[in-house]
């Protein structure tokens, strides 16, 4: 990137496969820009909703396994949607603690009781849905597919059981799975090989590893016509423009058609661990493409990020309330258009760094 001239290589981008750039993706945006037009014009349900939409919706219900999806604007008012359509003031709503602040608004704005279990800890939903004994509220648990801030993967597979146990619904926000995780980029259900009938209710986002912007929401006819009712941030907004559904059906097909993306970030995630374990570099054990490196003290994250900024590295300092208190870090994030000496140099960079008296 080129910031006030400076020419810094940027660490926390979450274009982790390098689409938002590619020739193809485009290609398709400005052909469909000739065709559509620029804005959508409208809300879905007036005449926003073009074939681009349609035929998106049909194609990442496809490739993640669900009968349907829908389109949002935005992955924020996805999650704001789904939690005010599904839930009411006599319903029940179970976070992990870490959850993205757009779950943990959706759940505050459904009026549901919100209850927030310790982080990736099953065991403690559990007690928490143990104490609720009615069985005619529903009961609904949401939860980061890969935790935004820290990079680890929710436990699916036992949280998944957990909720059939419970019968609770649950819903994985995959914003930095998607693209990303499994055998072929189709997410967090694929790397634990979960089906639609263990997570009932999926989203992703598509301002990430696809490269556009918007986000999506599959599950069931019933889901997908009840969102379409009832989630105000569907219904009383614009739709997205048809270039951005159109280039978004080209992401897909590239992640299906040249795996080397996947294959380029999956290297250079482990090239990164690799060369911190050799400097002794203290990153979180994390196998995705969040890598943070904790600091704790909010104003030394910050010298640290703007030291890195001189040496022409751009990481961002996280800091409260993004992060529980004293948790301040760099929260670096790695993509497939990193080259092996960009990693080294960082690595580099950041361990003179740490040496110094700060
Ligand atoms: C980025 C993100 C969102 C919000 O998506 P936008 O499309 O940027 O609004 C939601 N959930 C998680 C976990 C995210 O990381």
């Amino acid at each position: 990137m080129i910031i006030d001239d400076s020419k810094v290589i940027s660490f926390c981008s979450n274009d982790y496969l390098g689409l938002a750039n590619h020739p193809r993706l485009k290609q398709a945006m400005i052909e469909a820009v000739e065709h559509y037009g620029v804005g959508s014009g409208a809300a879905h349900l007036v005449n926003g909703h073009s074939s681009a939409h349609h035929q998106l919706e049909e194609e990442l219900a496809d490739f993640c396994g669900y009968p349907r999806a829908i389109l949002f604007s935005t992955g924020y008012m996805a999650n704001l949607g789904l939690c005010q359509a599904l839930l009411d003031k006599n319903d029940h709503v179970f976070e992990d603690r870490l959850n993205h602040a757009s779950l943990l608004d959706g759940g505050l704005i459904s009026g549901a009781r919100l209850q927030r279990y310790l982080h990736n800890d099953v065991s403690s939903l559990q007690k928490k849905l143990a104490k609720l004994n009615a069985d005619d509220t529903e009961k609904l648990v949401l939860t980061d597919g890969v935790f935004s801030m820290d990079g680890d993967i929710a436990r699916l597979a036992e949280l998944s059981v957990a909720c059939r146990e419970s019968a609770s619904w649950l819903m994985v926000d995959d914003a930095h799975g998607f693209g990303t995780l499994g055998e072929t980029g189709k997410g967090s259900l694929q790397y634990f090989s979960l089906t639609a009938d263990d997570v009932p209710v999926y989203m992703a986002t598509l301002g990430k590893a696809m490269g556009t912007a918007g986000a999506f929401i599959a599950g069931s006819e019933e889901l997908i016509e009840t969102i379409i009712q009832q989630a105000r941030t569907y219904i009383y907004t614009t739709a997205m423009p048809a270039a951005i559904a159109e280039a978004t059906r080209c992401s897909l097909n590239i992640i299906q058609t040249e795996p080397q993306h996947l294959q380029n970030l999956n290297n250079n995630i482990d090239y990164f661990k690799t060369c911190c374990k050799e400097a002794e570099l203290n990153v979180e054990n994390s196998l995705t493409a969040i890598q943070p490196l904790l600091i704790g003290d909010d104003q030394k994250a910050i010298d640290l990020s703007q030291k890195l900024f001189d040496k022409g590295f751009l990481v961002t300092a996280i800091r409260p309330p993004t992060v529980p208190q004293g948790t301040s870090r760099l929260r670096i994030t790695l993509s497939a258009k990193h080259q092996r000496d960009h990693i080294e140099q960082l690595i580099e960079t950041l361990s003179q760094l740490l040496d110094q008296p700060q």
